[in-house]
């Protein structure tokens, strides 16, 4: 017996819910449903095995999930985990691959064929509305996305991280590895005289260089301690065509990798 799954052009992973419905159409196929003749016929021999191409799509990977018992308990998986199960037990030898679309093959065109119907008419008996876990953890996330947005567009808390990030999606977009430095210069917490005198630790704000308060502003744009880190940082950035001041929104956005490099680069012991 060959467990089929859907091959032909599209790219890897392209259409989770086609996948889905041509599972459930092969669901439909191995028990017979539709009215046409079931894939697992009786005049098949039980030791047929055919090995077919490497596995190329999502699809694939869910059969390969079903035969390492693995994590995926989506109700349609586990429905073939179950088939799977009881024609082994039968001695059945059942194989998994890929096979090329639109060849003639018989499952392969009946899973389609019912896909297809499942998507276009309106008016077919829904036969299947489970929905899997894993749908309703990614609906939880747009929800608690959408929310957190929400209120992190209208509070008025953390001013100077919402200059670097007025977004929290294009912030969760952004893969970076956050140090003490980095954090310091898009927070606002951390060795800076200005946060210091703010809590009653140091008695003045003023920074080590003498022109005005140690802020993170001063730190970006200003001190003449950081000029060499500056340098580096504003060369960088005009060398990809940018231009300098860039303001916080754009050093995050455009050369987050060089804003990066700065931030980790000052030595905050120094200027103390
Ligand atoms: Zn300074």
């Amino acid at each position: 017996m060959v467990g089929l799954c859907e091959g032909g052009n599209e790219p890897p992973g392209s259409s989770k819910a086609n996948k889905i419905i041509e599972l459930q159409s092969w669901k439909g196929v191995a028990n017979g449903v539709s009215g046409s003749e079931p894939l697992i016929q009786s005049d098949l021999s039980s030791e047929l095995s055919v090995k077919l191409q490497r596995a190329q799509n999502m699809c694939v990977r869910y059969v390969c999930n079903i035969r390492r018992n693995g994590s995926n308990h989506n109700n349609l998986i586990e429905g073939i985990r179950t088939n799977l199960r009881l024609v082994e037990n039968d001695r059945w030898l059942v194989d998994f691959g890929w096979v090329k679309a639109h060849v003639g093959n018989y499952g392969n065109e009946l899973a389609d064929r019912l896909a297809k119907q499942a998507a276009s008419d309106v008016d077919l008996q829904i036969c299947y509305d489970k929905v899997p876990m894993s749908e309703v953890r990614n609906q939880l996330v747009v929800i608690s996305k959408g929310k957190w947005e929400s209120e992190w567009s209208t509070t008025s808390k953390g001013t100077l991280t919402k200059a670097f990030f007025p977004s929290v999606q294009d912030r969760l977009k952004l893969k970076i590895e956050v140090t003490p430095n980095l954090t310091t210069l898009l927070t606002g917490h951390g060795r800076l005289n200005a946060y210091f005198h703010r809590f009653k630790i140091k008695n003045s704000a003023t920074c080590v260089c003498g022109d005005g308060d140690q802020t993170v502003d001063h730190i970006i744009y200003d001190c003449t301690k950081l000029g060499k880190e500056r340098r580096t940082l504003i060369q960088s950035i005009h060398k990809c065509g940018g231009k300098w001041p860039a303001d916080k929104t754009k050093l995050v956005k455009s050369y987050v990798k060089y804003f990066i490099k700065f931030a980790n680069s000052i030595d905050f012991e120094q200027v103390q």
